[in-house]
């Protein structure tokens, strides 16, 4: 795994200079327009699945100047979390006459028939930072590598509590994303293979009992839902105990959970804030890591992703073969979609003001 890592991390970064450089060399030469060839002026549809999260707004608008910035027009549409809509928007793509289309599902196993449609009318798809399943008219996969997130969210807990040097036994409680995500049993695995010793060693114990994924999802990635079901956990399992621990697998869901930590009493006098982890670096999470509530978040630069998928949309349209590093991961059920992965970054206190303000994802000013 660690070999294998490595080398993904040594190709992403060789890939990723590619990728800068190349975009340096189109700007300096004047644009991208002139040289498109065939694709020239064509239209690429974008389906995103909710507004309803920064991340995804951002990605839309990423997506979109990139490709604006190789020659493209774009339609961009958002699902509003709703399967149907978004089917019928990918629908009403194909039908205007898109070239190509980029698209993160909304229900991963739902497109099987409007991708048959794309796949008809010859539009290659791009499927974006959620793999789409069961369907073989998916060319190329751009996304982070997804089980890294989980592995960075559940060793910044077993770093946090010592568990590493004999500390504990503590309690925690698992979180995990939408069952309908095909991201969230990697981001789940992830975590779970780092704390599985310390589950079987009792070092960590999960009061209420719920460790099996089918218990620990959060549909549509729902704050309020993580929140009722936070508020459940406490009722049942920790009357008379505290909870030292969270594994939450997105910064909503945090926030959620956070909420019902809070009414219960915790953050305040002898009830400390357990560790909480999150995912995306979102600005609320953000400023609630400055302010000392929730722990971490995972940030993964969806400005690279918007690039990586741009360009391959961009090389599937002139005949040119897309950059990958990863041909084995991510398997949908019909074929193993080769894929591009970026390497996630564990956030917190203590760097993000080296990652994300350095990094010009956020401003200090944006974090006040
Ligand atoms: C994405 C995460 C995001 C989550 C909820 C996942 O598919 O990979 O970045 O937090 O969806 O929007």
């Amino acid at each position: 795994m660690r070999t294998r890592r490595a080398a993904l991390a040594a190709m992403a970064t060789a890939a990723s200079l590619a990728l800068t450089l190349t975009a340096c060399g189109r700007n300096s030469s004047g644009g991208s327009k002139e040289d498109k060839g065939s694709a020239k002026g064509g239209t690429i549809g974008i389906a995103m699945p909710t507004k309803s999260s920064e991340r995804w707004i951002a990605d839309g608008k990423n997506v979109v100047k990139d490709l604006e910035a190789k020659g493209y027009k774009t339609k961009l549409v958002y699902g509003e979390d709703d399967p149907d809509t978004q089917v019928s928007q990918i629908e009403n793509l194909i039908t205007q006459g898109v070239k190509g289309l980029i698209i993160a599902a909304i229900d991963n196993k739902s497109l099987n028939n409007v991708l048959q449609q794309a796949a008809d009318a010859g539009i290659p798809v791009i499927s974006y930072d959620r793999l789409i399943l069961g369907t073989k008219n998916v060319d190329y996969y751009a996304s982070f590598d997804n089980e890294k997130v989980g592995e960075l969210q559940a060793g910044y807990i077993v770093d946090k509590l010592g568990l590493k040097n004999g500390k504990g036994p503590f309690s925690i409680e698992l979180f995990a994303g939408s069952n309908d995500d095909n991201n969230t049993k990697y981001f789940f695995n992830g975590a779970m293979s780092v704390l599985k010793p310390y589950l079987d060693s009792k070092k960590l114990v999960v009061k209420s009992g719920q460790t099996a994924l089918n218990q620990v999802t959060t549909l549509r990635w729902d704050g309020a839902t993580a929140q009722k079901r936070m508020d459940d956990i406490l009722t049942s399992a920790y009357k008379s105990a505290k909870i030292d621990a969270v594994l939450s697998p997105y910064d909503g869901i945090s926030i959620g959970i956070l909420s019902s930590l809070r009414s219960d009493g915790y953050g305040s006098g002898s009830k400390p804030l357990p560790v909480i982890t999150g995912q995306d670096a979102e600005l609320a999470s953000v400023k609630s890591i400055i302010a000392g509530q929730q722990t971490q978040t995972v940030y993964k630069d969806i400005r690279k992703l918007a690039e990586v998928a741009a360009t391959m949309v961009d090389d599937v349209l002139n005949k040119k073969t897309p950059q990958v590093n990863d041909t084995k991961t991510y398997d949908n059920g019909t074929k193993v979609v080769p894929a591009y992965l970026l390497q996630p970054v564990s956030v917190d206190k203590s760097n993000y003001e080296d990652v994300l303000v350095k990094g010009g994802y956020y401003t200090d000013a944006q974090l006040k």
